[in-house]
């Protein structure tokens, strides 16, 4: 029997988890043969409901479900983590700006940090879904010197898998025949949705849609989708962004299809004009457990300045938690 494979996750009582952790339970995290222990966290004042999340899942009888362990503690439940999802985080409530939660946030992920380089798998894999996603990735990675940064990714696949369903409509092919898609920059409404590579069963798609689509109707309905589902479902989109975190940790740890990519915010090696160190959306290829920011891809003039500004964004951030003596 393979050995199991330990899972951390935060916000454990959240909506997003509860899309997402019948999904790692069932397999469809790390496949049908891998075994599972997971180990979720809450602040205290959740943990009643988490314990409830937790008789649900031993009710699944899941097969590949070894143990569930849940803590308000973040140095039990990361310890032993090979693989931790940090979903919890403060949500901006009204009246709230940006800086108020970049402060909200920042105990938060420096603490996570602290503990994960701490008790931690050697082989530990990080996906910071809370947002501000970038960012407190950015500080949870600073404060776990022993860990290696390229460890510390944040969630840009549901933007990602967003671009590939609005191209999939628009052309009329399955999502599953669109290749290439790309997201740069932050995950907030500065993000740039990127077709210039992507391909539809190979055919270029930019040589199937008017460019007047691309500006005016793709690069917006992909950065406005979050406020779009917001409106219609009365709630934060929550089943798709679990989703999303199984695909974008499958991906990076039994890797991409050959010729195709996927976009992952990981620790800018200075690629692309991304200043060193910073946590920002690119494409990737994965394999062996690791990925690789796709060299050599050519941004045309437009594409340029909007990565910039996404990158900008993510320089203030960066600053301002840097200020606040976060990182
Ligand atoms: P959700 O489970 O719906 O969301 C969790 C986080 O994911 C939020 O920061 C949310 O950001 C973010 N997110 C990122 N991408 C997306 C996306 N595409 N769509 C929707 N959300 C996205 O929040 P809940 O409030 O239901 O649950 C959060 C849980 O976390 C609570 O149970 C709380 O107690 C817990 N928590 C745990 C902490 C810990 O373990 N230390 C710390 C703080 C909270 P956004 O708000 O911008 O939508």
């Amino acid at each position: 029997r393979p050995v199991p494979v330990t899972v951390a996750v935060t916000g454990g009582a959240g909506q997003i988890a509860y899309g997402l952790l019948f999904r790692i339970a069932s397999g469809a995290l790390l496949g049908p043969d891998t075994p599972v222990r997971l180990r979720l966290l809450e602040i205290p004042a959740a943990v009643a409901a988490l314990e409830g999340v937790a008789m649900e899942l031993e009710d699944g009888a899941f097969p590949l479900l070894e143990s569930v362990d849940i803590s308000d503690d973040p140095w039990l439940g990361f310890s032993g983590a090979n693989i931790a999802l940090l979903v919890g985080a403060r949500p901006r409530t009204s009246g709230m700006e940006r800086s108020d939660l970049l402060a909200a946030n920042g105990p938060i992920f420096t603490e996570q940090g602290a503990a994960i380089n701490a008790v931690a798998a050697d082989d530990v894999k990080v996906l910071v879904v809370g947002n501000p996603a970038n960012t407190n990735a950015f500080i949870a990675m600073t404060n776990a010197p022993d860990v290696p940064a390229a460890r510390f990714t944040a969630m840009t696949r549901l933007d990602h898998n967003r671009a590939i369903a609005q191209l999939a409509k628009k052309v009329g092919a399955p999502a599953a025949d669109i290749s290439r898609m790309t997201v740069w920059g932050n995950h907030s409404a500065t993000q740039y949705p990127d077709l210039a590579h992507a391909a539809v069963a190979g055919k270029p798609a930019v040589e199937l849609v008017e460019s007047s689509w691309v500006t005016e109707d793709f690069v917006p309905t992909v950065q406005q989708r979050g406020t779009a589902i917001i409106q219609a479902r009365g709630a934060s989109s929550a089943a798709s962004a679990a989703s999303a975190a199984i695909d974008h940790i499958r991906d990076w740890a039994l890797g991409t299809p050959q010729g195709d990519w996927v976009s992952m915010a990981v620790p800018s090696d200075g690629s692309y004009g991304v200043p060193e160190g910073l946590i920002s959306s690119f494409p990737v290829t994965c394999a062996n457990g690791e990925y690789t920011i796709v060299p050599g891809l050519d941004p045309d003039d437009n594409a340029r300045a909007r990565i910039d500004a996404s990158v900008a964004e993510l320089v203030q951030e960066r600053d301002a938690v840097i200020d606040l003596g976060f990182a």
